[in-house]
């Protein structure tokens, strides 16, 4: 991973008996955008070590690698330029599928199960090689 930024290191220690057990984790600023870049978002998390894909109707025909975790609204910056940003909807409407109206790349969507909060499209993350990250596969057929 070689993500753009190290935001801030942080430290938890945790006392246990005698011992103290000492933790670091790094916070990254990750930048990403749509192909064109008319798309553009940020958002701080820790490493990203790994994603997530699914085989329901519209994931499996996007082919995508999503983040693991999801992103409340104010998690996500996201900057569109000339109102590229579209949405596609189906079914109960509740997941929302988000991609630049210029270029057609999907950079988020709102979930189904946690609505207003986004999963992003690894791919559109700079710095990060989506086809060298593993995943699990969430099985949003069956929902
Ligand atoms: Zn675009």
């Amino acid at each position: 991973m070689n993500p753009e930024y190290i935001l801030a290191l942080h430290t938890d220690a945790k006392a246990f008996g005698d011992h103290q057990v000492v933790q670091e984790y790094c916070i990254s600023i990750y930048v990403g955008s749509c192909h064109c870049g008319s798309v553009k978002f940020e958002f701080d998390h820790d490493e990203i070590v790994s994603g997530l894909r699914c085989n329901c109707s519209i994931c499996i025909r996007k082919g995508a690698i999503m983040t693991a975790f999801t992103l409340s609204v104010d998690e996500l910056q996201i900057d569109i330029e000339n109102d590229s940003l579209s949405t596609y909807e189906f079914g109960s409407s509740v997941a929302k599928h988000h991609f630049c109206k210029n270029c057609g790349i999907y950079t988020f969507h709102q979930t189904m199960r946690k609505p207003g909060h986004y999963r992003v499209n690894i791919g559109c993350i700079n710095g990060i090689d989506s086809t060298n990250l593993p995943f699990d596969v969430f099985d949003g057929a069956s929902l």
